[in-house]
């Protein structure tokens, strides 16, 4: 399964309704626990499926849509990305707002005709081919808490120009210069909402599930190739970090699934570090594999660029263009570790 053939992997799982099993039968899912849909992604990864699509789209877009959206917009749009054939896209970042999201300059004005969407969003994953995008604007001055609303943009309406950005990473990374009118109807949540709800979803993609996933799949692949590893003290130090892992992803799943059915999520901040916990004791794990499988295979080992760049997942191959990007999308370590260490002091 290549990385290029992923939109066809994503509508065979839609069909088996196994892109979002957690979500109600009426909206395309399975009405299943969250912890279900965290296996499901887990065995994605295994497979060395991309799953970058489904997380955006599902783990993040459908899910405030889910949370937040109405019932008009729930019918309009979870259905078509539960059967994977809609996608969309995350427009959070700019140039000058990654880490520090309270200071994007993306305004949302209100207008007769809805609102007016102007600024230019960086750093987006699959929007050349999404659908939609799901859009963080500045709707009011103050706090970010109130001053924020969601959008979920139309990538193909006048107004909005995409343009993919040249990179020596392995992902797609694209610009979306946007100066559109967005109708009422696709606002997600209620205006100054969009800061609580981007943050809810986040800790859903900081479950470190992922990261976790990826891991087991290296060291299984470095296995294979150096079965007498397994006996050493640093692959058995791994092993044992990745049940852990695993089982603090867990954890946090049921948690967040717990906090979203009371419906106390919004202020549920000690989520905030928990999420950060484990997606940065996932990642830490993921890159030491990748460390200790370039120590045991050597640099011939590496997948070669070209081939990594094209999108092709080699079995076997050492993935090291992912390196970075694990340590920062979705946050950065550096964040992760700020986010842990503010609520150990407030709890202190
Ligand atoms: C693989 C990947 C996929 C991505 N996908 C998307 C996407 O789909 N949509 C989207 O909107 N964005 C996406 N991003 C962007 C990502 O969210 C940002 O890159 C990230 O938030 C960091 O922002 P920045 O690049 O502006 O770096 P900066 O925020 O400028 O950070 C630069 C460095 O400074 C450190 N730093 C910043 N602030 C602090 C602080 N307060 N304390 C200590 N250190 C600090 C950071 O840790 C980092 O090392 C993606 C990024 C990657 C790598």
């Amino acid at each position: 399964m290549t990385v290029g053939d992923n939109k066809n992997s994503m509508m065979i799982l839609g069909r088996q309704r196994l892109l979002a099993p957690h979500w109600p039968v009426h909206l395309g899912g399975l009405g299943t626990s969250q912890e279900v849909a965290a296996s499901v992604l887990e065995e994605l990864c295994l497979h060395g499926i991309d799953e970058t699509r489904r997380i955006l789209t599902i783990d993040v877009v459908g899910n405030c849509i889910l949370v937040a959206g109405s019932e008009a917009q729930k019918e309009a749009w979870l259905p078509a990305f539960a059967r994977g054939e809609a996608f969309s896209a995350v427009l959070l970042s700019e140039s000058t707002a990654g880490s520090d999201l309270a200071a994007i300059k993306t305004t949302a004005t209100n207008n007769p005709a809805g609102w007016h969407v102007h600024g230019t969003k960086t750093w987006s994953q699959t929007s050349l081919a999404a659908d939609y995008g799901l859009c963080l604007a500045k709707t009011g001055s103050g706090s970010p808490t109130t001053s924020f609303t969601l959008f979920l943009l139309d990538l193909r309406q006048p107004g909005t120009l995409l343009r993919e950005l040249t990179t020596i990473g392995r992902e797609a990374f694209v610009e979306v210069q946007i100066d559109a009118i967005v109708p009422d109807e696709h606002r997600i949540g209620r205006r100054g909402a969009g800061w609580t709800l981007i943050l809810e979803a986040l800790r859903h993609e900081r479950t470190g599930r992922e990261q976790n996933a990826k891991a087991a799949r290296w060291l299984a692949q470095l296995l294979a190739s150096r079965p007498e590893a397994a006996e050493s003290e640093v692959v058995l130090s791994l092993l044992s970090r990745l049940a852990i892992g695993k089982q603090l992803s867990l954890q946090l799943s049921r948690e967040l699934g717990a906090a979203r059915r009371t419906e106390q999520f919004l202020s549920e901040t000690e989520l905030d570090a928990a999420s950060a916990a484990c997606k940065h004791f996932n990642t830490k794990l993921a890159q030491d594999v990748l460390f200790e499988s370039l120590r045991l295979l050597g640099v011939g080992a590496l997948t070669p660029y070209d081939q990594m760049k094209s999108g092709e997942v080699l079995a076997g191959g050492v993935q090291w263009l992912e390196l970075p990007g694990l340590g920062i999308s979705a946050g950065t370590t550096e964040i992760m570790l700020n986010t842990v260490a503010r609520s150990v002091v407030k709890n202190d």
